[in-house]
């Protein structure tokens, strides 16, 4: 059987991996190296420099592009920097559409450094195909999308925007942080490029910041690749090992994420002191639909808008928390939660963060794997 025919839960384990050709080892060693000898000019193993290549760094790219159902993976010294690639595959005078509520760094990273090289971006919400269709134009050249999205858990039809994307010869890139390849697997709804954060979920333990692409096309992979090693963001091999030792569980984790946020979801709706709570697993959220197509599961990820819906309101909650713990980023095993206002989100000018939902007093959740009732009893003392 060849390990390109296994199934996903048996790919995080074996996905692209070999035992390490020098001992067997059977997880590739950490290449703590930045060059290798050669016997000649140009007479060398494969590997010359390590931001070119760096075998650690390989195991885990063939471990990413296995999850995803790619051809090819690169891993980046963060998701901002994998991003950054992308959009340096553009030239001054085109255009991007993206999703209006984005991760904050991916806006502040279009606005602010890339429109001063003349690119342009449209933000907007990404349920209606006609209304997107309506922002192509000649000068178009990338979609950008995240769902679902951060923090107000929208869905966006990956498949449905697919297919604009082809109608109009444009770039589909789809940020996969939130849905991780356990829920969800771009490339096979007819993505081009799927990206993530491995520092969330892949990675799974809060400790490296991690960014990754993945591509079936060979040309658009030499010309990732080619930025990647000109500019020279590379994921490191330490950081490339515990990455691909986290990708090892990310199976049995998301299994998890998803059975406790489900229940913490659940919580939170009935509960009396909380308004709005926003999960895709809800019957009546908007896009449930969309979401249970495209997804296997619903994730870890909720935000909640607590009664009174002050700034102050929510800042109260989350101080009292004890065993979430108050702090940016999310997927990793311990839960998280975050004041998206004035942390996350903070780039954002309130106006614009308002538009699409993220008012002052909601929360975040990253529900992690702990117990269950030890969440809940934490959240039921914080709300009070
Ligand atoms: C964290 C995050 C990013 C940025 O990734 P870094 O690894 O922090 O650079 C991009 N998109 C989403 C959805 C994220 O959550």
């Amino acid at each position: 059987m060849s390990k390109s025919d296994l199934k996903f839960n048996s790919k995080t384990i074996h996905g692209g991996q070999q035992p390490d050709a020098a001992y067997g080892a059977v997880m590739p060693p950490i290449y703590q190296t930045s060059t290798y000898a050669q016997s000649t000019p140009g007479g060398h193993k494969g590997y010359e420099y390590s931001r070119s290549a760096n075998p650690t760094r390989t195991a885990l790219e063939n471990a990413l592009a296995s999850i995803e159902n790619g051809t090819y993976g690169l891993a980046f010294a963060s998701g901002l920097s994998a991003i950054d690639a992308i959009i340096k595959l553009l030239t001054p005078g085109d255009e991007v559409v993206s999703t209006n509520d984005l991760y904050g760094g991916s806006y502040r990273l279009f606005k602010q450094v890339f429109e001063k090289f003349g690119i342009t971006f449209h933000f907007m919400g990404m349920q209606s195909m006609d209304a997107i269709e309506a922002k192509i134009n000649a000068k178009t050249k990338l979609l950008w999308i995240e769902t679902p999205t951060n923090p107000m858990m929208n869905v966006i039809d990956i498949k449905a925007v697919a297919g604009l994307a082809k109608k109009h010869d444009l770039l589909l890139a789809v940020d996969n942080t939130f849905a991780s390849p356990y829920l969800q697997r771009p490339l096979d709804l007819g993505a081009d490029i799927v990206m993530h954060s491995a520092t969330k979920y892949l990675g799974g333990h809060s400790d490296v910041v991690v960014g990754a692409l993945v591509v079936k096309d060979k040309e658009l992979a030499d010309k990732l690749y080619f930025i990647q090693n000109a500019s020279g963001a590379v994921c490191g091999p330490m950081d490339s090992f515990l990455t691909l030792r986290g990708i090892k569980t990310l199976h049995v984790r998301m299994q998890r994420h998803c059975e406790n946020g489900k229940l913490i979801a659940e919580y939170l709706a009935d509960h009396p002191k909380i308004g709005k709570v926003y999960w895709p697993g809800f019957e009546d959220h908007p896009n449930h639909q969309i979401a249970k197509s495209q997804m296997d599961d619903y994730g870890g990820m909720i935000s909640f808008v607590p009664n009174g819906s002050s700034y102050e309101d929510a800042i109260k909650i989350v101080e009292k928390l004890k065993v979430f713990t108050l702090a940016e980023s999310l997927g990793g095993v311990e839960s998280l939660a975050g004041h998206p206002a004035s942390m996350t989100h903070a780039s954002i000018p309130k106006a614009e963060r308002e538009k699409s939902g993220v008012v002052d007093a909601l929360i975040r959740l990253s529900v992690g794997i702990e117990d269950a009732s030890d969440l809940i009893a934490d959240l039921e003392q914080a709300i009070g």
